[in-house]
């Protein structure tokens, strides 16, 4: 086995017809035209994998209670109420 052509295939950059777009926000990955991603919309931002969007939203455990509070008083499911008896 050629080990020499193999250090070098591995540690050469992947080669991409497609070009570069952007990076991932959370690892810095970078992410090319056609890549398979995750976008979140409100931020306009990509994430590389869903791993990595979960480490974005837990940077700031407070603000993603907060969304999660207004999505679901927003859905329904989640109201002030006064306690009912049966
Ligand atoms: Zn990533």
């Amino acid at each position: 086995m050629d080990l020499k052509g193999y250090d070098e295939w591995k540690t050469s950059p992947p080669e991409h017809d497609d070009k570069f777009v952007c990076q991932c926000e959370t690892c810095n990955e970078d992410l090319y035209a056609g890549d398979e991603a995750w976008y979140f919309q409100p931020d306009d931002l990509y994430f590389c994998s869903q791993e990595c969007f979960k480490k974005y939203l837990l940077r700031d455990p407070e603000a993603l209670a907060d969304d999660m509070i207004e999505m679901l008083e927003e859905a329904g499911d989640l109201y002030e109420s006064e306690v009912e008896a049966d």
